[in-house]
């Protein structure tokens, strides 16, 4: 049994509610949303951070942005939406298996906190 969290999620051990699955890709709300829409986006292989997906496998790092788009679509996010990758602890990255926050349905403040 993984360690990681979101292996765990990936893998089915651990419920969430899911927007989407593919074989390398799955979105799920996330458990403590930061706006009215908040799903992260995770490849199914454990990368720790986006550097490491991006740099192992930049064509799944791809098509993972484009998930995450296809999420916002989805979700109705039509007057925008931002996608963020925290990484490492200043970034604020509290699980490390990679993951997009597609985050939506307020006006996002900047610069973030
Ligand atoms: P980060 O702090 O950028 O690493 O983001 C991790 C996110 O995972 C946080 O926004 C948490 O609320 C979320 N999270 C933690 N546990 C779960 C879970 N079991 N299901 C869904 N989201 C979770
Ligand atoms: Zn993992």
């Amino acid at each position: 049994m993984s360690e990681c969290l979101f292996c765990r999620i990936v893998g089915g051990e651990i419920p969430a509610a899911e927007v989407m699955r593919t074989s390398e890709v799955v979105a799920f709300w996330d458990i403590s949303p930061q706006a009215p829409t908040h799903v992260l986006v995770v490849p199914t292989t454990h990368y720790d951070d986006a550097m490491a997906m991006s740099s192992a496998d930049p064509d799944l790092a791809g098509r993972l942005l484009r998930a995450a788009g296809e999420v916002a679509n989805s979700q109705g996010l039509d007057a925008g939406y931002r996608i963020v990758f925290n990484t490492g602890d200043d970034g604020g990255q509290s699980v490390r298996h990679v993951h997009a926050h597609v985050l939506g349905g307020r006006a996002m403040s900047w610069p973030p906190g």
